[in-house]
C-alpha cells in the first residue's frame, strides 16, 4: 500500500457534519425519473455509479423538477452512460465536453436547467479548461463528479485526480503525479457552489445536490466513487463492500480536515460545503449585454 491509498482507519469513523436524512421521496416519483427499459444499467455490480444515478432521480423528484424544461448533458466515460437511463432531455456529447456544451445550451436558452454528468476523466482531465471556465464564467449549471480516480471505462488508467502513489493499469510502480482536488480547484476557480461527499454518504449525497441543483451560478458536487474493479482491485481495496467501507473510514468533515497537519491529511478525504456564496450568474450579465446590443437596456449589472 503506497502513499495515495490510506489503509482503513477506526480512528476517523465519524460521520461528517449532520447525519439526517435528506426529505423523504417515495420512491415511484424518482423512479419516474428513470428510463425503464434501458435498465438494468451497464455499470458492473458494486460500481458506485448507480448510487449517484438514483441520488440524482431523487433529487429531481424531490424539486419536482419539469422533465421538459431540464436537460442532462454527458461527455464519456462510465458514469457518461448515467443519461441513458434519465428520463429527461439529454445530450450524450464526446469526451471532456459536456462542459461546453452544457454552456452551450445554458447560454441560448437560460430557462432550462443544465446538469453536467461526468466522471474525472471526462471533467478533470480531458475536459480540465473547461472544467476551470465554467467555474470561472458561473453560468446556472450544475456539475455532477462521479470521481473513482481512474478511466474505469477503457481499462483503469491513471486520470488528473488519481493520488500519487497509487496503482493503476498505467501506473504499475505507483502514480508519480499529485491528483488535482477538485473541490479546491473549483473553489478558487470561482464557482458558486462547491460540494464533495462519497458514496457511502448518501445523505450528504442527497442533501448537496439539492443545494447545488437550486443555486445560482456554477455548481459542483464531486461524489468520490467505487470503481471495484480497476481502481479497488488494483490498490487492493476489496470488493464492493470493502470499498463503501474505505469511504466511510477516510471521510472527514472538512473543518476537521483543515486542522489536520498535512502528513495527516495525505489519504483522508476532505468532506463538506467547499463554497457557497452569492454573486451574478453569467446568463444574467449576457442578457444585460445583449439589452445593450439592442439598445434596449443598460448593460450594467449591479453585484450582489
Ligand atoms: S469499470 Fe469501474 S467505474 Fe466503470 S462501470 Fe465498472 S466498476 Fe464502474
Amino acid at each position: 500500500m503506497r502513499e495515495g491509498i490510506r489503509p482503513a482507519d477506526p480512528a476517523a469513523d465519524t460521520p461528517p457534519e449532520d447525519t439526517r436524512p435528506a426529505e423523504d421521496t417515495r420512491p415511484g416519483e424518482a423512479r419516474s425519473y428513470l428510463v425503464a427499459r434501458n435498465l438494468p444499467h451497464f455499470w458492473c455490480p458494486g460500481c458506485g455509479n448507480g448510487v449517484i444515478l438514483a441520488a440524482v432521480a431523487r433529487a429531481f423528484a424531490r424539486l419536482g423538477l419539469d422533465r421538459t424544461e431540464t436537460v442532462v448533458v454527458t461527455g464519456i466515460g462510465c458514469f457518461g452512460r448515467a443519461d441513458d437511463y434519465l428520463d429527461v432531455n439529454a445530450v450524450h456529447g464526446t469526451h471532456g465536453r459536456a462542459l461546453a456544451i452544457a454552456t452551450g445550451i445554458k447560454a441560448v436558452n437560460p430557462a432550462l436547467r443544465v446538469v453536467a454528468l461526468m466522471g474525472d476523466g471526462d471533467c478533470a482531465t480531458i475536459g480540465g479548461n473547461h472544467f476551470l471556465h465554467a467555474c470561472r464564467r458561473n453560468l446556472t449549471i450544475t456539475a455532477v463528479v462521479a470521481n473513482n480516480l481512474n478511466y474505469g471505462m477503457t481499462g483503469g488508467q491513471y486520470s488528473g485526480t488519481t493520488p500519487a502513489g497509487s496503482t493503476t493499469s498505467t501506473s504499475p510502480l505507483g502514480h508519480a503525479e499529485e491528483g488535482f482536488d477538485l473541490c479546491r480547484v473549483a473553489a478558487a476557480a470561482g464557482a458558486m457552489y462547491v460540494a464533495r461527499t462519497t458514496v457511502y454518504h448518501v445523505h450528504l449525497l442527497d442533501r448537496y445536490l439539492e443545494a447545488a441543483l437550486t443555486h445560482p451560478g456554477f455548481s459542483l458536487v464531486e461524489v468520490m466513487s467505487s470503481c471495484p474493479v480497476y481502481f479497488g482491485r488494483y490498490n487492493r481495496l476489496g470488493g464492493p463492500v470493502e470499498m463503501m467501507e474505505h469511504w466511510r473510514q477516510v471521510a472527514v468533515p472538512l473543518e476537521r480536515f483543515r486542522q489536520l497537519p498535512e502528513g495527516e491529511q495525505r489519504g483522508r478525504v476532505a468532506v463538506g460545503v467547499f463554497q457557497d456564496r452569492a454573486g451574478i450568474p453569467f446568463e444574467e450579465r449576457y442578457w444585460a449585454v445583449q439589452q445593450a446590443a439592442r439598445g434596449t437596456g443598460a448593460r450594467e449589472v449591479s453585484e450582489r
